[in-house]
């Protein structure tokens, strides 16, 4: 199992031509049914065993990170996927029958899905547990081998899970590689058979164009803004806990927070209220508080301030709890950031163009459904969107006329825990999803093919044409 590579262009080729020999000198259609549980089987137990050793990791590198917060997002939605892949693989793998053209017949079409090869992952700091093996349980399912490259701004957790692996997974199966942004670039560099980075869009372009160079297939996760519409109808203090539960969870630090939230302007003032009143009640003190986690980063400290004062010194107003306005400094000195929402920005400041990923929470009025739902179309298609209606017509309307990867009505974040549910992006928030049987096709060459019969009408494509032949011409 490799760590913090020195060399990276050299480590990184021998690790993937070792798992590219290995997969040559194995079945093209990979790993049996028994095998791929078996590998699932070692990850349930890697999570079972390891699961405080990995949050405490995961806590280590943010200053503090909740334990709740690694449990319910990361440890307990990956032994959740794991289950249900086990569950269903056996269907997923099997070949399926499709229906043959009239002029086919006689003869069978079907489809069968065999392994891509060897994938590359590339993941970010936010989720390291959950988007490091979520991928890999996709990809281990569909009968690949791994090479998985964490954030360099989540180093214990790196080394901690490149030993677990190692314990349990030859590195031709799977190989961790650590190391900063050099070993990344090297890393996204290689031949794989697919690439599936999460991250930030910017860097994601890097990532498609370094792919591009080998044809390699990506799947990008991306960021963005994800929009909140709180409709004439919604209750407002159902929906202000809601809406502050998902945005203050790991302090905001989630690709899927709702980003900035539009509200009728009769209700602007009762929904800021009632959001200020949640942040307190769920966080009655920031500094120090267990519950809340720190930001990543000093650099990462540094951008939301930076984006909060530049709003505000172009007439935005900064709200923020009574409880916590006066602990903004104790907060920063213990790496935590003070929820705070903000009004009437300008739309051209940071805060309404890049992607928040903080405590931080811009709530704008409009006039008509009409305005909110052309005010999120008019931006970059986001990552989820989020509504809060009891009329169904209004949620079927929302829905149909906006487009984002996917999205929570009347909650935020819970789409994204759905084993179920395909999860990924749309046009700058990435592309292809994961999760479940999207993930296993994704990593999966679904492979189409016809055999005729014995007396099959095939046989009218051979000259010389006759009149059988004529007849099916248009
Ligand atoms: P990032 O883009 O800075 O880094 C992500 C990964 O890319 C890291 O492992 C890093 O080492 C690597 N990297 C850095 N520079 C690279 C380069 N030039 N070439 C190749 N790889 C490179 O993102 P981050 O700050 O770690 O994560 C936050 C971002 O990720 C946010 O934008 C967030 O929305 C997004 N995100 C998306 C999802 C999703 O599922 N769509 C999930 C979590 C986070």
């Amino acid at each position: 199992m490799l760590e913090h590579v020195s060399d990276p262009d050299s480590t990184l080729r021998r690790t993937f031509e070792a798992q590219r020999e290995a997969a040559a000198a194995s079945s093209a259609s990979g790993p049996d049914l028994a095998a791929r549980l078996d590998a699932l089987a070692r990850i349930a137990t890697l999570l079972d065993r390891s699961g405080s050793r990995l949050h405490s990791a995961i806590s280590d590198d943010y200053g503090h990170r909740a334990y709740p917060e690694t449990a319910l997002a990361e440890l307990i939605p990956i032994q959740a996927a794991v289950r249900f892949a086990r569950r269903r693989l056996a269907g997923w793998m099997r070949p399926q029958r499709r229906r043959v053209g009239a002029a086919f017949l006689p003869g069978r079409a079907w489809v069968m899905q065999q392994p891509l090869g060897c994938i590359g992952i590339v993941s970010p700091w936010n989720y390291p547990l959950f988007l490091s093996m979520g991928p890999l349980v996709d990809a281990l399912a569909a009968g690949n081998r791994v090479m998985l490259k964490p954030s360099e701004l989540t180093p214990r957790f790196g080394a901690l899970l490149a030993e677990l692996l190692g314990e349990r997974f030859d590195p031709t199966e799977v190989a961790v590689i650590n190391g900063g942004v050099d070993v990344a670039r090297a890393f996204c560099a290689l031949p794989f058979d697919h690439l599936l980075f999460t991250g930030s869009t910017s860097i994601g372009r890097d990532v498609m164009r370094a792919a591009s160079a080998n044809l390699t297939p990506v799947t990008l996760e991306l960021g963005g803004k994800s929009p909140v519409i709180v409709c004439a109808d919604a209750d407002i203090g159902r929906t202000a806990r809601s809406l502050m539960v998902g945005k203050l969870f790991n302090a905001g630090q989630t690709c899927i927070a709702p980003d900035y939230v539009l509200v009728p302007e009769h209700r602007m003032a009762s929904l800021t209220a009632a959001l200020l009143g949640q942040a307190g009640r769920l966080y009655p003190r920031i500094a120090g508080n267990p519950d809340y986690s720190c930001i990543i980063s000093d650099r990462h400290m540094r951008r939301l301030d930076d984006a909060v004062a530049d709003a505000t010194a172009r007439g935005a107003t900064l709200l923020r709890h009574p409880d916590h306005a006066g602990e903004v400094e104790a907060a920063h000195a213990s790496g935590r950031f003070v929820p705070s929402l903000v009004t009437s920005s300008p739309l051209d400041c940071s805060l309404m163009q890049d992607e928040i990923f903080g405590p931080v929470l811009p709530v704008l009025p409009y006039r008509s459904l009409d305005e909110a739902i052309a005010f999120v179309n008019a931006r970059p298609r986001p990552l989820a969107l989020y509504c809060y209606t009891d009329d169904r017509r209004i949620e079927r309307e929302i829905l149909a006329r906006t487009i984002s990867g996917g999205g929570t009505v009347n909650g935020t974040l819970l789409h994204c825990a759905q084993p179920d549910l395909p999860f990924g992006g749309v046009g700058a928030s990435g592309m292809g999803a994961c999760h479940g049987e999207a993930g296993f096709l994704r990593f999966s060459h679904v492979r189409g093919f016809y055999k005729p019969g014995r007396f099959s009408g095939f046989t009218t494509m051979a000259p010389p044409h006759g009149r059988m032949t004529r007849r099916l011409l248009p």
